[in-house]
C-alpha cells in the first residue's frame, strides 16, 4: 500500500486565500486592517528569517504588520513596556514575542507578558486555560493547523483512536486537548512510555512532535493510520520525527518534511489574528 501523501503547501496556499478574502470584508466592514506586531530581540539569522516570513505573509493578505526589533543587550523592563504599549494599542490585534530569546532575557516570561487578546501564539497561562475549558480563545498555530488539515483530508476524529507523541506546551499538550474536543480517543505519548512503537500502533491518528530524526518506523505504525509528522531536524538535509519512505508503505495518509505541517503555522497566524482582530472590533461595539 502506498500513502496519500498530504500537501500541507497547498492546504496552507487554499487557507491563506481564503484568509485574504475574510480581511477584506474586515477591513470593509471596519475600515482597517488587522494588526500583528512582532518582537524580535537578538539577531539570530533563522529568528530573523521566521520573522520576515509572518511579515510578508500578513502583507499578501492584506493585514498590517509592526516590526520592533531590539538588540540583546536591551533591558528586559524596556522590552515588558513595549509589550506593555503593544497590548494598550488598538492597531495592534496580535503580538508575537520571536522565540527563543537570547540570555540573559526569559521568553517565557515575555511571551506570557502579552494580553490573552493578543496572544496569537496561544502560550499564556490564560490562552492555556481558555483551550482547556474548551472557552474561546486564541489556540497556539502549529496544532490549530494539524486540526485544520485533518479536517481538509477529511477524517473524522469522533471516536477515533489518536495517539499524540510528545507532551510540549508548545505543542503536545495543546494537541491533546483539540483531539479530545473533537471527541478522538486521546493517548498522549513521551520519553517515559513504555513500548511506544505498541502504543503507535494503535493509532488511527497518529501525531508525532519530539524532535528525534526519523524515530517512528514502518513497523510503528497501523496499516490505514494517518500519520502527522511536525518533526523539524536538521540532518545532512531536513527530515521528520517518521521514517518517510517505509511509513508511508504502510500509512492511509502522511505528512512529508518539509511540505507538510510546517506551511500551516504561518497560515494560522494570519487566521488568528483575524480572530483577535474580530473579537477586539466585538468588544469595543459590546462598550459603545
Ligand atoms: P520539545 O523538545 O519541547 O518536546 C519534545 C517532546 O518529545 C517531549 O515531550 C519529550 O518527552 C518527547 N520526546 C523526546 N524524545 C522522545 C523519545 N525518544 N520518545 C518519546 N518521546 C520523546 O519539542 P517541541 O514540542 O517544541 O517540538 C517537537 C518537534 O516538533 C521539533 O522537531 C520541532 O522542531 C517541531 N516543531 C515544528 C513546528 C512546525 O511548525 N512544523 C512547530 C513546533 C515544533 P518528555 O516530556 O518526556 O521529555
Amino acid at each position: 500500500m502506498s500513502a496519500q501523501i498530504i500537501d500541507g503547501k497547498q492546504i496552507a496556499a487554499s487557507y491563506r486565500a481564503k484568509v485574504k478574502g475574510e480581511v477584506e470584508a474586515f477591513v470593509a466592514q471596519h475600515g482597517r486592517a488587522p494588526g500583528l506586531a512582532t518582537v524580535l530581540i537578538g539577531e539570530d539569522a533563522g529568528s530573523q528569517v521566521y520573522v520576515g516570513a509572518k511579515h510578508r505573509a500578513c502583507e499578501e493578505v492584506g493585514m498590517v504588520s509592526f516590526g520592533h526589533t531590539l538588540p540583546a543587550s536591551t533591558p528586559t523592563s524596556q522590552i515588558e513596556d513595549l509589550i506593555d504599549e503593544l497590548n494598550a494599542d488598538d492597531r495592534v490585534d496580535g503580538i508575537l514575542c520571536q522565540l527563543p530569546v537570547p540570555a540573559p532575557h526569559d521568553g517565557d516570561a515575555l511571551s506570557q507578558r502579552v494580553s490573552a487578546d493578543k496572544d496569537v501564539d496561544g502560550l499564556t497561562e490564560t490562552s492555556a486555560g481558555r483551550l482547556a475549558l474548551a472557552a474561546p480563545g486564541l489556540r497556539p498555530c502549529t496544532p490549530r493547523g494539524v486540526m485544520v488539515m485533518l479536517d481538509e483530508l477529511g477524517v473524522d476524529l469522533s471516536g477515533k483512536r489518536a495517539v499524540v507523541v510528545g507532551r510540549s506546551n508548545l505543542f503536545g499538550k495543546p494537541m491533546a486537548q483539540m483531539l479530545l474536543q473533537a471527541n478522538a480517543t486521546v493517548t498522549m505519548a513521551h520519553s517515559r512510555t513504555v513500548d511506544l512503537p505498541g502504543v503507535c500502533r494503535g493509532a488511527e491518528v497518529l501525531i508525532v512532535a519530539v524532535g528525534q530524526p526519523e524515530m517512528v518506523k514502518r513497523d510503528w505504525i497501523a496499516p490505514g493510520a494517518t500519520v502527522i509528522d511536525v518533526g523539524m531536524n536538521r540532518t545532512d538535509r531536513l527530515v521528520g520525527d517518521v521514517a518517510f519512505d517505509e511509513a508511508s508503505e504502510v500509512a492511509g495518509a502522511i505528512t512529508p518534511v518539509p511540505g507538510g505541517v510546517g506551511p500551516m503555522t504561518i497560515a494560522m497566524l494570519l487566521a488568528n489574528t483575524l480572530d483577535a482582530a474580530r473579537a477586539a472590533e466585538a468588544r469595543r461595539s459590546a462598550a459603545r
